[in-house]
């Protein structure tokens, strides 16, 4: 039997990495989420703009794709997610807009999701695949729920994953904890932006 406990069962560091066709995803980094005003304010959100926004330059620089995956929902219309969480990020408001220190420049994608991953349901893995990209930087918030689900099919689908902690925030501590922890020995490798810059 082994020594290791479950989780410490992986072959491979989760703090190593390599950038092999990378792009960066950028998560519900929406004015819902972020500013004050939203209907649903992570206050935390504001602490990641200077890393992504740094992130996005340097990758920008080096030709890697920008990808904005922007939850969206239909204004008036029943949407099953309005049955657990409350009304957000409803299509032409405000607070489905990304914040004005992170918006998208005009080469860069943006993908309306209605569930927490960014690949439910949506055309974000042919966008990845038709562009080449095998390794998703994955940024935003919240890190336990949106950030955390993409995570999720970003490995099952064959991607590498590499969440820049620094760049991500949680619900809480405990919550960035546990799901940076779980990401690291599971899904992928958690690092921070100045690592991945480093490696563009
Ligand atoms: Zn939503």
């Amino acid at each position: 039997m082994s020594e290791k406990g479950f989780a410490e069962c992986f072959v491979k560091d989760g703090s190593s990495f390599t950038l092999e066709k990378p792009a960066i995803l950028i998560v519900d980094m929406l004015n819902d989420f972020c500013k004050e005003g939203g209907s649903m304010v992570l206050k935390e959100g504001a602490e990641v703009y200077g890393p992504i926004a740094a992130l996005i330059a340097a990758g920008r620089a080096r030709g890697c794709p920008i990808i904005y995956v922007n939850d969206c929902h239909r204004p008036g219309k029943y949407d099953r997610e309005f049955d657990k969480r409350a009304p957000h990020c409803i299509d032409g408001t405000w607070g489905a807009e990304v914040v004005s220190e992170l918006a998208p420049a005009e080469e860069d994608y943006c993908v309306k999701k209605r569930r927490f991953s960014g690949f439910f349901q949506t055309d974000l893995d042919l966008i990845l695949r038709e562009l080449g990209v095998k390794t998703v930087i994955v940024t935003g918030v919240v890190t336990n729920i949106c950030v955390r689900s993409t995570c999720h099919d970003a490995f099952f689908l064959g991607y590498n994953v590499v969440v820049p902690e620094d760049c991500v925030r949680a619900t809480g501590p405990r919550e960035q904890a546990s799901t940076l922890w779980d990401i690291a020995t599971h899904f992928g490798a958690v690092s921070d932006s100045g690592q991945v810059i480093a490696k563009f």
